[in-house]
């Protein structure tokens, strides 16, 4: 049990998140009065005081015979009170990680950037002219971020600049949600519903994404915004019927796709929704870019997880897409999925290999509160975090060996290691849609059953989130009133614009 005084500020949200790399979250215990460390308890006691010059924010952790203490002190905070606030969270986490980090040996390798997007804080001191030397130094010291993960954001900020600048506030990126599955996958987190339960609503459900499309198309004209990339996800969009594929498509080509479109992307994620038909069907409407998500290649491992597919099935799938002429592939896959060892990740890294795809990306297996994954296995099943390091880096080699260069990154919360999530590609392959919902600097026009826009108002440097409703028939209940809403939310934007 740890238990947890803090004096001065009451930031037990951001208190949590550190201490949460240390010991479970549910042995933090936030309390009112000092009491001394008993038995195998730990006692944290953060403070933050305010003086006219400046900041002292101070930390001690006692337990275990031992206490350690880390006192910091920083100049006036300026800004409004919600930034002042800001600066004061953070002072306030680097002290505590400070010292939980000497109290436990053990160092976080993305720091105090829990809630944070790393590569968006290297693209906001690269906007305000800061040289990279200033930001590898700043992202050490005080956001405490290892050395080479620093190095890894700044990489990757150079690569994503090439394509997200200039910042065009006219320009937006469409995702469109098709929430349908064959089965659920144990860790899956997302809005998707099994076709064998829900498959019968899916001819509704295109006839609304469809009536939400044009909607937002036309809008769009008459605001006069372009389309950046469009990305089908979901879900597993090819999850639906040929004559469905078939009618959204030629509803999103005259929708969204122009001379100006950079990208088209559509999730082809399970091979047993693949077959050559449809992979035809999305080479002639023109999909630049798709993926074909294997996870893991050892069949014990696809079983485990829900999966009703076979390693050969997933071999299978990409050979037909090369076949309809794809030539930009993508592959996802998870790293510390239960019962994995190095051992089967170099038994995936060699059909990866072999299979030769433009993209792979990396994810560490996060055990969010929404999955099965999170019922169904206990903390003792998780791979430990070490040997998820040791995954990470060698499929990490492993691709670099193979020519691809890592691109964009993202963090999630409750990640195994509090590791990362990295996309890798071959020169050229880097997916647009991928780096500007990351970044955060082009509106994300979201569309359909639990799509979750991203209103970019760029004057401001200020984001607006709209979620549309997660459940498939609510969605459908509500269809009609959404797509009519789409007209206040696109006049609003371009309004601000031009203030
Ligand atoms: S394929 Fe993706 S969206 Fe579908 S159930 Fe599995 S994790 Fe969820």
């Amino acid at each position: 049990m740890v238990r947890v005084f803090t004096e001065g500020h009451d930031y037990y949200y951001e208190v949590a998140d550190i201490l949460a790399n240390y010991c479970g979250r549910n042995e933090i215990e936030f309390i009112k009065e000092k009491v001394p460390a008993a038995g195998r308890s730990l006692f944290v006691h953060s403070m933050l005081r305010i003086h006219p010059d400046g900041v002292k924010v101070k930390c001690n952790i006692t337990g275990e015979g031992r206490t350690v203490m880390k006192i910091d002190r920083f100049g006036p905070a300026g800004g409004d009170r919600l930034e002042i606030r800001k600066k004061y969270k953070r002072y306030v986490k680097h002290n505590l990680l400070r010292a939980a980090e000497e109290f436990s040996g053990k160092k976080l390798p993305w720091g105090i950037l829990t809630g944070i997007r790393p590569v968006k804080m290297v693209h906001k001191l690269m906007d305000q002219g800061l040289g990279e030397e200033y930001i590898q130094r700043h992202l050490v010291d005080f956001y405490r971020l290892a050395p080479e993960k620093a190095r890894l954001g700044l990489e990757i900020a150079n690569i994503e600049r090439e394509f997200i600048l200039p910042y065009d506030p006219e320009r937006v990126s469409i995702y469109i949600s098709i929430p349908f599955c064959p089965t659920r996958c144990s860790y899956c987190s997302f809005p998707s519903n099994e076709m064998v339960r829900w498959g019968g609503l899916a001819d509704a459900y295109v006839e609304c994404l469809m009536g939400e499309i044009q909607a937002v198309s036309e809008t769009m004209a008459e605001a006069g915004l372009g389309c950046d990339t469009v990305y089908i996800g979901g879900g597993t969009p090819t999850s639906l019927g040929l004559s469905q594929l078939e009618r959204l498509f030629i509803s999103v080509d005259k929708a969204f796709i122009g001379p100006g479109t950079r990208e088209y992307t559509v999730e082809a994620g399970r091979p047993d929704t693949l077959d050559g038909a449809k992979l035809g069907l999305l080479k002639e409407h023109g999909v630049t870019r798709i993926s074909i998500n294997p996870q893991s290649m050892n069949a014990a491992t696809l079983e485990r997880i829900g999966r009703k597919h076979t390693p050969q099935d997933i071999i299978n799938a990409f050979e037909l897409a090369r076949k309809a002429g794809h030539e930009n592939i993508n592959m996802d896959l998870i790293m510390g999925l239960p019962g994995e060892n190095e051992e089967m990740v170099a038994n995936t890294l060699e059909h990866i290999g072999r299979l030769k795809p433009e993209g792979v990306t990396v994810h560490t297996l996060a055990i969010k509160r929404a999955s099965r994954l999170h019922e169904e296995v206990t903390e003792a099943d998780w791979v430990k975090e070490e040997e998820v390091k040791a995954m990470m880096q060698r499929t990490s080699n492993f691709l670099q060996a193979m020519g691809m260069t890592p691109y964009y990154l993202y963090r999630q919360k409750y990640m195994v290691g509090n590791l990362e999530n990295i996309g890798f590609c071959m020169p050229g392959y880097q997916g647009i849609y991928n780096m500007q919902i990351m970044e955060e600097k082009q509106t994300i026009i979201a569309l359909g059953a639990g799509a979750a826009s991203k209103l970019v108002y760029l004057p401001e440097d200020r984001l607006e989130r709209k979620q549309n409703p997660k459940s498939l028939e609510h969605y459908l209940d509500r269809a009609k009133d959404i797509a009519e809403g789409w007209r206040e939310t696109i006049f609003q934007l371009k309004e601000a614009l031009r203030l």
